[in-house]
């Protein structure tokens, strides 16, 4: 655990008790701040009293008295569609607000770090997709190169729950939109932007706040090193930004849609050959063709950002082509789960949305393609660019209807259920095609989450196998 530095004494109040809220609230403890727990749902307080932490009810008109933080979960709005009334109060009472990234990166450095050679230091990855598949390569590569490494924030740990680090050690984070917007303490070493597309418009009140909010990562600690997704021109503006002059290495850029060149340093994949360029040589190259756990040109745009992420570390490439060799995947992101008879089934649960779809869609051949859930605003019109290799598709959830309907041409069956929807495209399926569950929708209408979504999936393709 890090304990929280700077709070000692003083009464911190902490909304939402899942899983980092409970960890800010021990974390404070152990730093010497007294929290004041709350939650809307009768549950996540009793996980609360159960450990002993005092409850404050913060929706009473007196609920800020004497507190001088509140600390606040990222499952709840801070501002956009409308602020948490929690939060509102807080500001009218002019309690600072905070989330445990801000508390991590204050409470980070330590005074032992004094008889350390080299300080440890993190790593944060952000961006619309790509962030867990990215921000597990590098720590995976760390690992296999001998580094000590942490991998925590949205996957892996809690951010307070990691180990206070030793001499040298490395801890890399995965942040999301919402844990980037509210953060009042952002300095990493090395952040990563693997790239923008919409999602999530509710919570930023659109594009540009949803951008705002992932660029803060850059904005407020100035890491010494930015590697830059540069193939959406919000990127583009990033790294200009970033950059004191044409031949600056402070940042790294990346792109999976053309050669870089220039002085300055990059990394980019083209017919699945990655390349680094710095001062207009080319210092090393991986060939990503034949590593299984990162196919399609998605996880090569995230093979480039870890690469540039691991280079920036001091890791040789060799070091980098080994790692990556070795890496199998996540689960629920272009994930093999089966094959039978010629037919390959991939579980893409993860892709919620329109792009990320889109990417799983150009990864593979011969698709019979099983989507729907909630569907998101906007709509997948956007999609028909890319239904080149899709031969069917198979509905399923709350949007199924709708989403056939933005589907054009292409054959289609509504099947409501994943069970159906998996016995249907097999039935139909022929040697060489893939059956691919890339639901560019939420979960919520059927399942609690995407990775149960996706364990749905395995279980019903595991049926299958035991019927034949
Ligand atoms: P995140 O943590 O940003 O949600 P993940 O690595 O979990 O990213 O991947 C989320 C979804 O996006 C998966 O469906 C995955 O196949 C897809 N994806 C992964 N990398 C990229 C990328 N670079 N660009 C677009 N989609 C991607």
């Amino acid at each position: 655990m890090i304990p929280v530095l700077g709070y000692s004494g003083a009464r911190v109040a902490v909304l939402g008790l899942g899983r980092s809220g409970l960890a800010a609230a021990r974390a404070l403890q152990a730093g010497g701040a007294e929290p004041l727990c709350w939650d809307d749902s009768a549950e996540g307080r009793a996980k609360a009293e159960a450990e002993g932490f005092e409850l404050r009810d913060l929706s009473r008109a007196d609920g800020f008295n004497g507190v001088d933080l509140l600390v606040v979960s990222p499952g709840i709005p801070h501002l956009y569609p409308s602020p948490n009334p929690a939060i509102a109060a807080a500001w009218t009472a002019g309690v600072p607000v905070d989330n445990d990234i801000g508390l991590f990166f204050r409470s980070f450095a330590r005074p032992e770090w004094n008889g350390y050679d080299v300080a440890p230091r993190v790593v944060a990855v952000t961006g619309s997709n790509g962030k867990s598949t990215t921000a597990a390569l590098i720590d995976h590569c760390l690992r296999e190169a001998g580094r000590v490494s942490q991998l925590a924030g949205n996957i892996g740990l809690g951010v307070l729950d990691i180990d206070p680090p030793g001499d040298g050690d490395i801890v890399v984070l995965e942040l999301s939109s919402y844990q980037t917007d509210l953060a009042r303490a952002l300095t990493p070493d090395v952040a990563v932007f693997t790239n923008l597309s919409p999602d999530h418009l509710d919570r930023h009140g659109g594009l540009g706040g949803y951008f705002a909010a992932k660029r803060r990562l850059f904005a407020e600690g100035g890491p010494d090193r930015a590697i830059i997704g540069v193939d959406e021109p919000e990127g583009q503006y990033l790294a200009n930004q970033l950059s004191e002059g044409v031949g600056d290495a402070r940042v790294i850029a990346v792109s999976v849609t053309r050669k870089l060149s220039g002085p300055g340093w990059s990394v980019f994949a083209r017919k699945g050959f990655l390349s680094e360029w710095r001062k207009g040589r080319q210092l090393g190259s991986v060939d990503l063709r034949e590593i299984h756990g990162l196919p399609g040109r998605h996880n090569h745009q995230n093979a480039c950002a870890a690469y540039g992420a691991l280079r920036a570390l001091g890791l040789a490439p060799r070091e980098i082509a080994a790692g990556f060799a070795s890496f199998a995947g996540l689960p629920h992101r272009s994930q093999i789960v089966g094959e039978r008879d010629g037919v390959r089934f991939v579980n893409d649960s993860k892709a919620t949305n329109v792009d990320s779809a889109a990417q799983a869609l150009q990864a593979f051949p011969n698709i019979r393609w099983i989507l729907g859930g909630m569907g998101k605003d906007g709509g997948i019109s956007a999609l028909s660019a890319h239904l080149g290799a899709v031969r069917k598709a198979y509905l399923i959830g709350h949007s199924a209807r709708d989403f056939a309907l933005q589907l054009g041409g292409l054959d289609l069956e509504i099947c409501e259920t994943m069970d159906r929807a998996v016995a249907r495209a097999a039935a139909e399926a022929e040697p060489g095609d893939t059956v691919l569950l890339a639901p560019a929708a939420a979960s919520f209408d059927q399942f609690p989450n995407f990775e149960k979504r996706g364990e749905a999936f395995i279980a019903a393709v595991k049926a299958l196998h035991g019927a034949s």
